[in-house]
């Protein structure tokens, strides 16, 4: 406990009076089997005094320079690769089915606009004002209209402007999707194009990515000391939750992941003997913030079955989008606590993690944004910490008017209000 609270401060040392974080409010990490802790338990904790001197991290500034976040919306497509339409229909569905019955289409850049502004409280986030387009490589156009692998093109283009960067091509490994894209060159691009006056930037895009011939696909990736990070949004789509093998407990996303039951089922599966609950840990699931999120989750109702798939999907890329943008902030993967930065290895374990930052990923944030960019002392930090919440807070409300809320958010706003309370 103490180690933990040391974790939170710039100096190392655990603070006089040692904050107290109630599991209640900040459950441990679920480290279920097959999850990313189990294969890497020994990987180095990263303190926030330990963060402060990362070689690579940007520090934010009190010039105004280079302190905003910008969004880049999914690339358009070009008429000479209207080819690539398909390739962001999971195989399997054809896209006149997924359009036309389900009504599926990722969620819009201006969403991840209004939530990265909760998120990272007092940074500008702008949408990047010139979209990119997607466009042929080279002569391939004509072999480039079939989907089968023998005709895939090896390369498609990304345009900005006038420059053209070359994206490889392959068939993905699983079938999931018809093709991906590869991440590192989609990273060059972003890179290429990274405004002065960023302090980091996302690029989305629709379609599936890989990032080495080893893997099977990948979801996201920062390149923290670059600025820039990239995040897909095809296999987040909750179409996939049905797949053989991979199919998703929708009633254990979070906050239902802290469930025991499930946790036990999970272990039991695999060997694992469960732990039987600590007198004080049953004592303390009867209160706090984590009980305010399960109890404030069950209130969501979604007004359609299109309207909770399509509210779905944006939660899960909300939640991938600041957490690439934490690694550019220098945040590595947390240990400490159940948070939003936790390493993940496969979408089963993705949509188990909390969207809410634990108390040192929190400190690392609160020290760049209110300390650093806003030259602020502990005091404001402190104060920055609750107006974030609030502001978080205001997003999940503003949510269901747009019709994009779901029971994750319902969740985070009840586990904003406890935790309100407790600051
Ligand atoms: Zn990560
Ligand atoms: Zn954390």
């Amino acid at each position: 406990m103490a180690s933990r609270a040391a974790a939170e401060t710039t100096s190392g040392r655990a603070p006089k009076s040692v904050k107290d974080h109630s599991i209640g409010t900040f459950p441990a990490p679920l480290v279920l089997p097959h999850d990313e802790l189990n294969y890497d338990p020994d990987s180095e904790p990263q303190s926030t005094k330990g963060w402060l001197s990362e070689e690579c991290r940007n520090k934010l500034s009190s010039a105004p320079r280079r302190n905003k976040l910008y969004v880049v919306q999914v690339p358009g497509i070009g008429f000479k690769a209207d080819f690539m339409r398909h390739w962001v229909v999971p195989s399997g569905y054809d896209a006149v089915k997924v359009e036309g019955k389900a009504g599926l289409s990722p969620p819009s850049a201006d969403h991840f606009v209004d939530y990265l502004t909760a998120f990272y409280h007092d940074m500008p986030v702008r949408l990047f004002p010139t979209p990119l387009t997607w466009t042929s490589w080279g002569s391939n156009t004509k072999s480039a209209m079939g989907c089968r692998s023998a005709t895939l093109p090896k390369y498609i283009g990304l345009s900005h402007g006038d420059q053209c960067t070359r994206i490889r091509v392959r068939p993905a490994p699983d079938k999931a999707f018809p093709v991906q894209l590869n991440l590192d060159d989609i990273l060059d691009t972003a890179i290429s194009i990274l405004p002065d006056d960023a302090y980091a930037m996302v690029l989305l895009v629709d379609h599936d990515i890989y990032e080495s011939d080893d893997d099977d696909f990948c979801c996201g990736r920062a390149y923290g000391g670059s600025r820039v990070a990239v995040v897909q949004a095809a296999r987040y789509n909750p179409i996939l939750d049905e797949r053989e093998g991979e199919k998703i407990d929708r009633s254990h996303m979070w906050p239902w992941s802290h469930c025991k039951t499930f946790v036990d089922d999970l272990c039991a599966v695999e060997d694992v003997k469960a732990k039987a609950a600590a007198k004080k840990q049953k004592e303390l699931s009867k209160s706090g913030a984590m009980k305010a999120a399960i109890q404030a989750a069950a209130t969501y109702k979604p007004t359609s079955a299109v309207q909770e798939v399509q509210a779905l999907w944006f939660s899960r890329l909300a939640r991938t989008v600041s957490h690439e943008l934490g690694h550019c902030f220098a945040l590595d993967h947390c240990v400490y606590y159940a948070c939003n930065m936790q390493g993940t290895g496969s979408m089963r374990e993705d949509v188990r993690q909390p969207p809410y930052l634990c108390p040192v990923c929190e400190a690392k944030v609160a020290h760049a944004i209110a300390g650093e960019m806003k030259s602020g002392r502990e005091e404001e930090k402190t104060e920055w910490i609750k107006q974030r919440c609030e502001a978080l807070r205001h997003f999940c409300e503003r949510l269901g008017e747009k019709d994009m809320d779901s029971s994750m958010w319902h969740g985070l706003d009840g586990w904003l209000q406890e935790r309100m309370i407790a600051l």
